[in-house]
């Protein structure tokens, strides 16, 4: 699994290059600066098969009409964060920068437990409302190998806000006690900021620790 991380647009947004050894890739959160993420990933060779996003906020989403249109990219999201790729109210874009063009249809809709498949890598949904409605974190695996994409749930000490549309505190906590709980210690990597781990964060994270 080779993991390349680019922050784009204003707000810094990790978009996540993820491929397996024969450079299928999914990209995860293009929020912005579609040619860049392009361009990042013919440099390494890298096909991009599939876009996954981890919710629908406007910060996550702006790049993905384009890298669909030159790629043919498939597009997944969970169900209840559906909306909120054409409603510049509900992702945020109104709020934070002015209208975004919608995004297009999604192919596929996912639920919690499904399995994205993207060469040799598969991707487990873990639905994690709170920061949205329809929030997720991928478990990625390939082999042994695993590695978190935890959107704007988890952060570095941190967890997204709970203040906007599809927003909910207590959910949000319920979530990262769901992350907290998993058999899995290593890498998480985050919407915005720096790498973490779930072992560190299990420990050091208030907001993990709210329900234990
Ligand atoms: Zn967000
Ligand atoms: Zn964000």
């Amino acid at each position: 699994m080779t993991c390349i991380t680019l922050p784009v647009g204003a707000l810094e947004t990790n978009c996540y290059l993820v491929s397996d050894a024969n450079g299928q890739t999914a990209v995860i959160d293009p929020g912005a600066e579609p040619e860049r993420i392009l361009r990042t990933a013919a440099a390494h060779s890298m096909t991009i098969k599939t876009i996954l996003l981890t919710h629908g906020h406007y910060d996550h989403i702006a790049a993905v009409n384009e890298i669909r249109r030159q790629t043919g990219a498939e597009l997944m999201i969970h169900q209840l964060d559906a909306e909120l790729l054409s409603d510049n109210r509900k992702n945020l874009a109104l709020l934070f920068t002015g209208a975004i063009p919608p995004v297009d249809a999604p192919d596929r809709l996912l639920i919690d437990g499904d399995t994205v498949a993207v060469g040799a890598l598969s991707f487990e949904v873990l639905h994690t409302p709170g920061h949205s409605k329809g929030s997720v974190c991928y478990l990625c695996k390939e082999g042994r190998e695993e590695t978190l994409f935890c959107g704007d749930t988890l952060f570095y000490l941190s967890c997204g806000r709970t203040d906007c549309y599809g927003g909910d505190d207590r959910i949000i906590v319920a979530s990262l006690s769901r992350l907290a709980g998993l058999p899995y210690d290593g890498t998480a990597y985050c919407g915005h900021g720096p790498e973490t781990t779930l072992a560190f964060e299990r420990i050091n994270n208030p907001y993990m620790n709210l329900m234990r």
